[in-house]
């Protein structure tokens, strides 16, 4: 077959086609493991081209994965985990009684099991979020002279995004956001307070953003070239 004697440069990586009722072609690439999406009856030569003009992206991306993947936070004794944006070396402490201390330079977990440390973590920041985010949430919406439009503030672990403004007035926070350096974390408390004035992420927006958090591209840059390191997987 004329088909299996064409020739291709080598990849430096190894790629799957899925073949579904679609008309382009598409990357995805997760756990650094590439896949093209194609139509049924694309041709090889043609995915084959498709995929050699985007070599250097797809490498990049695998690089940049592997990178986010092997700096997670991994809870375990002696290794590094930050709070408030300052690494502490973790402490694990067997105890039927669950308790987190923190210093400067260390943190350490009373758990009832190593299995429950993740638990005993993620409810110790909770706590954290809920005592130092809610209070600076309200004074930063008086600041704004938006109090009048905050209705509530919750928090929810979700892995989509770190903040969310409805229109109702509610705002949510990831509780995980307090590993964050506190300049972070009240960047995201006024980008989501500045939402009860606009609900969108336009210029008028980041205005709002601006008046009391002028820095707020760097604080912004900082959750997206550092967020992947707040979770444990
Ligand atoms: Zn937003």
């Amino acid at each position: 077959m004329a088909k299996a004697m064409l020739q291709y440069p080598t990849l430096p990586f190894e790629y799957e086609v899925v073949r579904a009722r679609r008309k382009t072609l598409a990357i995805h690439i997760k756990g650094g493991k590439v896949t093209i999406n194609s139509p049924m009856k694309a041709s090889v030569a043609w995915i084959s081209e498709f995929v050699s003009d985007n070599v250097s992206w797809i490498q990049g991306k695998i690089k940049d994965q592997l990178k986010k993947e092997r700096e997670v936070l991994v809870l375990a004794d002696g290794r590094d985990v930050p709070f408030l944006g300052q690494a502490r070396q973790l402490k694990v402490v067997i105890a039927s009684r669950q308790k987190v201390q923190v210093s400067d330079e260390q943190l350490v977990i009373h758990t009832p099991s190593r299995d429950k440390l993740e638990t005993v973590w993620s409810k110790w920041l909770l706590e954290q979020a809920r005592e130092y985010m809610v209070s600076q949430t309200i004074k930063t919406a008086k600041a704004m002279g938006l109090d009048h439009k905050l209705k509530d503030v919750v928090f929810r672990k979700t892995k989509s995004k770190w903040g969310h403004c409805e229109d109702n007035g509610v705002i949510q926070f990831n509780p995980i956001v307090m590993m964050a350096p506190r300049a972070v974390i009240d960047y995201l408390i006024v980008h989501e307070v500045s939402h009860l004035r606009h609900l969108d992420h336009s210029s008028r927006f980041w205005k709002t953003v601006s008046t009391l958090c002028p820095n707020w591209k760097q604080h912004k840059d900082w959750l997206n070239l550092n967020g992947h390191k707040l979770w444990t997987r």
